[in-house]
This record gives structure tokens, sequence and C-alpha cells, in this order.
């Protein structure tokens, strides 16, 4: 995807701060964070939505959760909390359409989110 902005981050033609990054994955900070720790992490391969998830994408979703997981642990989240969200469409406030889980912490969040 030539005009995609996660795209553009990924092939750096766009800066970001990185945070982590590997053969499928790359997480950066997120631009308007929303909490002390607000981090992106994406697929490397431009997929629009859980919507286009096929079998094959498991073990690539897998890898988003789990490093979410271990990015909470070094900042010293894990045992405070932290949440995790993919957000789908127009009616769950997506706004660019490549995959990206939002790791946010540090500090208390309400429930149910708006
Ligand atoms: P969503 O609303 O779930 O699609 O989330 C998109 C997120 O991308 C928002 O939290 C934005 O603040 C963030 N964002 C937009 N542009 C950039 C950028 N250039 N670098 C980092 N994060 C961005
Ligand atoms: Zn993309």
């Amino acid at each position: 995807m030539t005009d995609c902005l996660f795209c553009k981050i990924i092939r750096r033609e766009i800066p970001a701060t990185l945070v982590y990054e590997d053969e499928h994955i790359a997480a950066f900070n997120d631009i308007k964070p929303q909490a002390p720790t607000h981090v992106l992490l994406v697929p490397k391969r431009h997929i629009e939505s859980l919507n286009e998830l096929s079998i094959e994408d498991d073990s690539l979703i897998g890898e988003l959760v789990r490093r979410a997981s271990a990015i909470a642990a070094e900042r010293g989240l894990s045992v405070r909390g932290y949440r995790t969200v993919f957000n789908t469409n127009r009616e769950a406030g997506q706004t660019v359409f490549h995959i990206h889980l939002h790791l946010l912490g540090g500090r208390p969040m309400a429930w149910p989110p708006g």
C-alpha cells in the first residue's frame, strides 16, 4: 500500500518513534498519546482491519499481542495493568486502515470506554 500512513512509517518515509521492530511487526509511539504509554503495534504487511484477517494471520496477531505484553512488562505495567485495543471501522473510531493494536497504560482507565 503506497499511500498508507503506517506503511510509510514502516518504510521510514514518515518519522515516528520506533520502540520495537522485527521481521514481521513494528511498534511506535502514538503521535497523540492518550496515556503515559501509548504504543501502536502493527504488522509490516498491510492488512486493513480485523475484518480482513485469515487463518494464516493467526501467528502474526499472536506476535502483536505478545509483544504488547512484553513492552508493558518492560515499563512496569504488568501488575498495575494496561489496555490493548483494536478499533475496527467507523463506529469503533478506526481512522487508519492498517491494523494496529493500541497499548495504553500508566494511568487508571475507565470502563466502559466512550
Ligand atoms: P485508530 O483511531 O484506532 O485508527 O488509531 C489511529 C491512531 O494513529 C490514533 O491514535 C492517532 O493518534 C495515531 N496516529 C495518527 N497519525 C500518526 C503518526 N503519524 N504517527 C503515530 N501515530 C499516529
Ligand atoms: Zn499499510
